[in-house]
């Protein structure tokens, strides 16, 4: 871990993060040096973050740095938390849910047809985008506007 005790906090506001700025002389160069502030917090309690890890923010605020919204994840998990987040999973009550791609409702698992995806080599059951019951309308407003065409 780097001797990041001076570190100056600033906040990067492209980035919506608290970030550390610091100097350091390697091999008699002089080097700026830049870290996110949840990472700096993180180690200086716990020590350095071991590799393969990343310290996530737990609301998805990337500017609050509460030590009690940092989370230790490894980087697949982190992946798999942020895409789960961008498509529509939450947790209610401790339960999996997701909003219906269709009527916006945040629903739970139960309430979605599911379809089993292998990625890397982990195979998991994925709730489909449309609840049940917007895919069995759409099937059936599919269907009507067959039977029209036909007639
Ligand atoms: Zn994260
Ligand atoms: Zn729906």
């Amino acid at each position: 871990m780097p001797n990041y005790e001076n570190a100056a906090l600033y906040f990067n506001e492209k980035r919506n993060r608290h970030e550390r700025r610091w100097h350091e002389t390697v091999d008699g160069v002089r080097k700026r040096r830049t870290t996110p502030n949840a990472k700096w917090l993180w180690e200086m309690v716990n020590g350095p973050v071991p590799d393969g890890h990343v310290v996530h923010h737990v609301d998805f605020d990337g500017s609050n740095d509460d030590p009690a919204n940092l989370a230790l994840l490894t980087d697949s998990g982190h992946r798999r938390i942020h895409w789960e987040k961008n498509n529509g999973y939450r947790v209610v009550d401790g339960k999996e849910a997701k909003i219906c791609t269709e009527c916006g409702c945040l629903l739970p698992f139960s309430a979605f047809s599911t379809e089993r995806h292998t990625k890397k080599g982990v195979t998991r059951a994925y709730p489909r985008a449309k609840c049940r019951a917007c895919s069995s309308r759409i099937a059936q407003e599919n269907q009507q506007a067959r039977r029209e065409e036909m007639e």
